[in-house]
């Protein structure tokens, strides 16, 4: 096949590329690296099947050549990003999934949308089946993300319905591992950098509320068996381990010995989910397809990336 991957410079979009190019597919990845950084495709460069275009997707696309499938994973994605940057967020939800869009229909291209857990909101229903509408505030800050993925994920049934486009859509939840950026104000990468500087973890709140965290390559498993299927309506790819985010802390301190214990900040954002965790009995039935990381494995896996990424830039001895 020959895939492009949107936001193919990015976490995700990264492995994504190194998981196609391994199944022996060629790899456009394309990005503007406004978040995605070349540093996460730098070990590709020079690779015979794979090439990466530097382009904002909001604007018109154009591929030279045949293409098989459109991963489309361009998005900023971690709160303090798409806080920051509310209208780029916006425009690559609505227009770059339009674009997309476009482009797959013209190459009779399959089209995978990068949906998310976000599109459920403060969730009202525990765990989150695909089923479940969600509960978004339109106009709080979050917004700009969860309507921008909720678009997304309707004018993908729209070029599926109406123009007959193949289409797949993934809803991602909290995803971690090697090449998160480090400053993107998430959970996973300010845990893992305070605990390996033995500074106390930051809680935001009281650490009650719940995440469900996954090791990247269980997701890119779950994208690959997506994409292969027939299934057109929305799956939920995500570990269903749910930890309280002090819970959290804690497995972090232990597994880096940090004595230095947790701090609590009056830092939460306006509507940070309460609970999160995925149902993920549908992709089970339809994908045969479970996660094989628990937590301690995959940050046993994900820690020493981030130490020798802060040595490498001289943050850490
Ligand atoms: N959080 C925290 N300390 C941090 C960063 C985040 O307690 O240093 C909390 C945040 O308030 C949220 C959860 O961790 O409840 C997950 O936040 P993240 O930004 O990773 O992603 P989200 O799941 O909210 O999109």
């Amino acid at each position: 096949m020959r895939v492009l991957i949107t936001g193919g410079a990015g976490f995700l979009g990264s492995h994504l590329s190194d998981r196609f190019l391994a199944e022996g597919h060629t790899v456009i990845a394309m990005d503007n690296l406004i978040t995605g950084s070349t540093d996460n495709i730098a070990h590709l460069a020079g690779h015979p099947r794979f090439t990466f275009i530097n382009h904002d997707v909001t604007n018109y696309i154009f591929v030279e050549g045949p293409l098989d499938a459109i991963l489309h994973f361009a998005s900023p994605a971690s709160p303090v990003d798409y806080l920051e940057l509310p209208i780029q967020t916006l425009k690559v939800g609505a227009l770059g999934t339009h674009k997309a869009l476009g482009l797959a229909k013209d190459k009779k291209a399959r089209f995978l949308l990068a949906s998310t857990s976000e599109i459920y909101g403060d969730p009202q229903v525990h765990p989150q089946p695909e089923t479940y509408y969600g509960h978004v505030n339109t106009i709080g800050v979050r917004g700009v993300y969860d309507e921008a993925k909720r678009f997304a994920e309707a004018i993908t049934m729209g070029y599926h319905r109406y123009h007959g486009v193949e289409t797949r859509i993934v809803r991602i939840f909290n995803t971690y591992g090697p090449r998160m950026r480090l400053r993107d104000g998430r959970v996973v990468p300010n845990f893992i950098q305070q605990a390996l500087r033995k500074e106390p973890l930051t809680c935001y709140g009281d650490g009650a509320q719940t995440r469900s965290f996954q090791y990247a390559d269980d997701l890119v498993e779950g994208i690959y068996r997506l994409l292969h299927s027939d299934e057109v309506e929305p799956v939920n790819i995500g570990n269903p381990g749910e930890f309280t985010i002090k819970q959290f802390a804690e497995v972090i301190n232990q597994l880096t010995d940090n004595p230095a214990g947790i701090v609590f900040k009056d830092q939460r954002t306006q509507d940070d989910p309460q609970v999160r965790q995925p149902d993920i009995t549908k992709a089970k039935r339809v994908l045969g397809w479970e996660p094989r990381f628990d937590v301690e494995e995959g940050l046993r896996r994900t820690i020493p990336w981030f130490r020798e990424e802060l040595q490498r830039r001289g943050e850490l001895s």
